[in-house]
């Protein structure tokens, strides 16, 4: 059984900081920290930050004292001086991009803009985005059905933003259609690179002759690993997997070649895990010679 590594896969920057400052956060005995939502959609790194001390809330009101530690997707600003005022230190984990989104937001409402957002509206990112905001003032969608129920040339200027991990293409119709409607229309270019890379290499995979199955990994809540499953089981048997214990022999049988891939949170011990499985599965259903 041979292995392909997608050129690229996994942990992005964003997510390899986040994960060291909360490590860097327990390692100097960081006491009483929690974090408020996964620090990033992985739950195999969910449970070693409640094992160093430092466990996953759901709420900003479960936070009583100590630190509080703010994930890679951001959080609406209010939460910033909720958090101080109920006395708690933040440790802000927020990728450096999506701050740009925030910003690239606030810029476009100062212009008396209105806010597109093509993403899904559960998501912390969007909500980190949104929460805040007169809902006068922005629109989340992701289907044509839901643009087309909107009347674009009410408003005078549109500018358009992707939830980090989308896959682009996929929205290309909703966006074209908002545009062909709108009085004035700027898309920003807000897919995150690490996103894109990865996808590009997915693509890849798909394209190798070779290949005859691709093993997508991720945690079960992470939005690019979901998308990068999506993209690949177009052109190839492809299965999303959380754990070792995830892969099915069956899956293998007359596969000489197995694609790898994972979503930007996903550790590299999970990946290696994984492909040992792969390797012990096929070496237990290799005829015998
Ligand atoms: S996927 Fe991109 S936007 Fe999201 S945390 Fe990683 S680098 Fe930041």
């Amino acid at each position: 059984m041979k292995i392909k590594r997608a050129e690229k896969y996994g942990f992005c920057a964003g997510v390899r900081i986040a994960d060291k400052k909360v490590k860097k956060f327990a390692e100097l005995g960081g006491r009483d920290g929690q974090i408020l939502g996964q620090v990033v959609h992985n739950e195999r790194v969910v449970d070693e930050m409640e094992s160093l001390g430092v466990p996953t809330i759901d709420s900003l009101e479960e936070a009583v004292s100590g630190t509080i530690v703010f994930s890679a997707h951001g959080v609406p600003p209010s939460f910033h001086s909720t958090a101080q005022d109920r006395g708690l230190k933040v440790l802000d984990t927020t990728c450096p991009f999506v701050y740009d989104i925030h910003e690239e937001a606030d810029r476009a409402v100062a212009r008396g803009g209105h806010l597109v957002f093509i993403g899904e509206p559960h998501h912390r990112e969007v909500i980190g985005y949104t929460h805040d905001r007169d809902p006068e003032t922005y629109h989340i969608l992701t289907t044509l059905e839901e643009a087309e129920q909107v009347d674009w040339s009410s408003y005078p200027e549109l500018k358009i933003l992707f939830q980090t991990t989308l896959n682009a293409e996929e929205y290309e119709d909703v966006v074209r259609y908002i545009e062909s409607k709108a009085r004035k229309a700027e898309r920003a270019d807000t897919i995150c690179y690490a996103t894109k890379e990865n996808q590009d290499a997915a693509r890849e995979l798909c394209s190798d002759p070779e290949i005859g199955l691709i093993l997508i990994i991720g945690g079960t809540q992470s939005a690019n690993t979901r998308h990068l499953w999506e993209l690949c089981r177009e052109h190839k048997p492809s299965y999303l997997v959380h754990s070792p214990e995830d892969v099915q022999p069956e899956w293998l049988e007359e596969v000489e070649t197995v694609g790898v891939t994972a979503g930007a949170s996903t550790p590299d011990y999970v990946i290696e895990e994984v492909e040992e499985q792969v390797r012990k599965l096929a070496a237990l259903h290799a005829p015998a010679s």
